[in-house]
């Protein structure tokens, strides 16, 4: 067995992807059921449009805005309004409101989780306290630091697909998520973004400069140095797999905006993902990843209670969530977290890797798209959750690790369920470019 280790990249020779591939076969339909047929799962809660881009001024770049429209429209000027690349992105489906303060039960601030919950009052039941960031937390809370806790989105009604959101606004977010790989050697760490306006974000041009781009160019993509050590590779590999599953996603669920359909485009699979194997490689090791984390969480959610006040609903949702985290466990032992973060001339390390994930999340405020926005938080959130589950918890405690937020199992689920779906998308796409079927 061909153990997936942050250090090595995936390939065919070494198995792990049928590894991977047959554990998904097994755990696609628990996911589904789980993501699609359950309120726990399908409804996400998060602040969607009250938070400002913390990094730039978002009225000079970002599509969504004024600025961007124009060039949007001006693009998309010969079809109908329905098909244009601002309609795509618009979230469907009612939004539940957040239930207000009175509604809210409190609990107090200064006592352990544990004693702050009553025998009918678990941490799915609590809403979290605004402005309670966990240090060990790899994200940024979804309910942080607004007065507004914000609303909950229905997952199933806004599938992850194609929306049109591309341009300089796409590429200035994905520069800015790259940008955050570059660590420093000692001692000037902390050298990534400063979430604060730029002074100098008046044109394209001085943030591009801020950043150490040269100007907009779709040339390669920002690979890690060869001299940057596992931990570095590893947060690499996340952020690229995220990409690599979200252009999974716009290539199966692509829009022809010239006959008004919804199809599976091959080429864009095939520019996108097939002609960059480490691409996909690395969407297999996120999906490595997720799968161990879900493995290890299997004891913690034994005790964890689902709060929907449903109470024979609840029960469902638990076996649901139980069954998928034994067919995880029982599964090939997919990565090994140990071995990152154990070099005593790496330990500062993990608070910049921490430190760096939680810029990336903080950079999906950027994102010029409702339901880019949407999904870019879910995937942020969901990567946040595995890694604090990886490196923060023991799987042999029970009551002792951090507390883990609804929305970080919501999200860590959904994540899972999204890199589940690219795999099998994949494999449709890579049997379609290898047998010449190009009816996927
Ligand atoms: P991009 O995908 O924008 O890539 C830019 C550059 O990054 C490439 O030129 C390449 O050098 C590098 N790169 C590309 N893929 C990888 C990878 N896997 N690993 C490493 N480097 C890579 N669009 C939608 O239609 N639907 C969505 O749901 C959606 N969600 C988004 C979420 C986020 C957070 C962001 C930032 C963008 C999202 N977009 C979405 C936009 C989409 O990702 C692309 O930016 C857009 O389709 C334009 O694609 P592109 O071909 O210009 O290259």
């Amino acid at each position: 067995q061909c153990a997936i280790d942050p250090d090595s990249i995936v390939t065919d020779a070494c198995t792990s992807y049928s590894d991977l591939e047959r554990l998904n076969a097994d755990l696609a339909p628990s996911l589904d059921d789980l993501t699609q047929k359950t309120d726990f799962f399908a409804y996400y809660r998060l602040n969607l449009y009250n938070k400002v881009c913390p990094f730039w001024n978002d009225e000079s770049s970002m599509c969504g805005n004024r600025a961007c429209a124009v060039e949007t429209i001006e693009d998309e000027s010969d079809i109908p309004l329905i098909w244009r690349a601002e309609e795509l992105s618009k979230l469907e489906g009612a939004r539940a409101k957040h239930p207000g303060l009175a509604q809210q039960r409190e609990r107090p601030k200064d006592r352990p989780l544990q004693y702050q919950l009553g025998a009918n009052v678990d941490e799915s039941c609590v809403l979290e306290d605004d402005d309670e960031c966990d240090q060990r937390d790899y994200c940024v809370p979804e309910d942080e630091g607004a007065a507004a806790k914000g609303d909950y989105v229905s997952l199933v009604n806004n599938t992850e697909r194609y929306t049109g959101y591309s341009g300089l606004g796409a590429k200035q977010v994905w520069d800015a998520i790259y940008k955050e790989n570059c660590f420093t050697p000692q001692p000037a760490r902390h050298a990534s973004l400063k979430p604060k306006p730029l002074q100098a974000a008046a044109s394209l041009k001085n943030v591009f400069q801020e950043y150490g781009r040269q100007h907009v160019d779709n040339s390669d993509d920002q690979y890690p140095l060869d001299d940057e050590c596992l931990e570095q590779r590893a947060f690499y590999r996340i952020v690229s797999g995220m990409h690599a599953s979200i252009s999974a996603h716009i290539c199966w669920d692509y829009f022809n905006q010239t006959t008004g359909e919804w199809v599976r485009n091959l080429d864009c699979y095939k520019e996108r993902l097939h002609q960059h194997p480490e691409r996909v490689s690395n969407l297999y090791f996120n999906y490595a990843i997720l799968t161990r984390a879900i493995a290890k969480l299997r004891r913690h959610l034994e005790s964890y209670t689902f709060c929907s006040g449903d109470t024979a609903q609840d029960f469902q949702t638990k076996q649901k969530v139980l069954e998928l985290a034994d067919r995880a466990a029982a599964g090939p032992h997919t990565f090994d977290e140990s071995v990152m973060f154990q070099d005593p001339s790496v330990m500062d390390l993990k608070d910049d890797f921490r430190s760096r994930f939680r810029n990336v999340s903080r950079l999906m405020d950027c994102v010029g798209c409702d339901k880019c926005r949407l999904w870019g938080k879910v995937q942020t959130a969901g990567y946040g959750a595995a890694l604090k589950v990886l490196f923060e918890y023991d799987e042999t405690k029970n009551g002792e690790n951090p507390h883990l937020r609804r929305t970080e199992l919501v999200a860590l689920v959904n994540t899972l369920g999204r890199v589940s779906h690219s795999l099998d998308t994949i494999q449709k796409f890579r049997h379609a470019v290898n047998t010449g079927d190009m009816s996927v």
